[in-house]
């Protein structure tokens, strides 16, 4: 039976964390697309714009006053400088996707995933997403050719202080086989949507067994 419909559960934030060039933006994909119940959490970023990204879709794109300006008035759920750039994630668009019951992805760094938990503890289950090697990641970030051999290199030399934050999150998840490693991240958000769901949805749903 389907407990959602007397009690909602809490939503999952869910936060996959990585070096660049480790997977995790494939494997959010891959979630976003097979599960209906998640929404994926746009960032604004100060970032110059890829070729195959879009406004409001991959992200939204600021100058850095109209980022400073949102941050000010509060809009930004975290915010943080990543490889000489400003990321934040936008509040408003959380808090309604968790109000409609629905579990949020969040493809954010390490300092953001530390903000998020201060913000909304509880709420937040953290997913590191590790590279097989460091040889497999330098591969990675040069097949992505869309962007500059200088940004590559910041990319490569920031990953060993990203790694080394691995202990700060619940779950490790080393990409090696892209199938197993996402087969992993679902297997996980599977299991924490049945612990919120132990603590909201089914105390009501045991009652009810129970005939009180
Ligand atoms: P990229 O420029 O490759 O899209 O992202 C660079 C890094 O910034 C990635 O590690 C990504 O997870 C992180 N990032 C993207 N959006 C946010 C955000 O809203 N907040 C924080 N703290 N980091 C972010």
């Amino acid at each position: 039976m389907d407990v959602s419909e007397t009690v909602r559960r809490r939503g999952v934030m869910l936060v996959l964390a990585a070096p660049s060039g480790a997977g995790k933006s494939t494997i959010a994909r891959r979630l976003l697309a097979e599960d209906p119940m998640i929404d994926l959490s746009i960032s604004a970023t100060t970032r110059q714009i890829r070729p195959s990204e879009r406004e409001g879709v991959h992200y939204f794109f600021m100058d850095p006053e109209g980022f400073m300006k949102k941050r000010d008035e509060g809009a930004f759920l975290e915010w943080a400088e990543v490889h000489g750039n400003y990321y934040a994630t936008p509040k408003a668009a959380v808090e309604q996707s968790l109000a409609a019951g629905r579990d949020v992805l969040f493809d954010i760094d390490v300092q953001g995933a530390e903000q998020l938990k201060q913000a909304m503890p509880g709420d937040v289950v953290g997913i590191f997403v590790l590279p097989p090697s460091m040889e497999a990641l330098r591969a990675r970030l040069l097949a992505r050719a869309e962007d500059s051999k200088a940004a590559m290199e910041v990319r490569l030399k920031n990953a060993t202080g990203e790694i080394s934050h691995w202990r700060d999150y619940e779950y490790v998840v080393i990409n090696d086989d892209l199938d197993d490693a996402y087969d992993l991240v679902r297997s996980i958000l599977r299991a924490e949507r049945a612990k919120r769901e132990r603590e909201t949805a089914i105390p009501r749903h045991v009652e009810r067994l129970l005939g009180n």
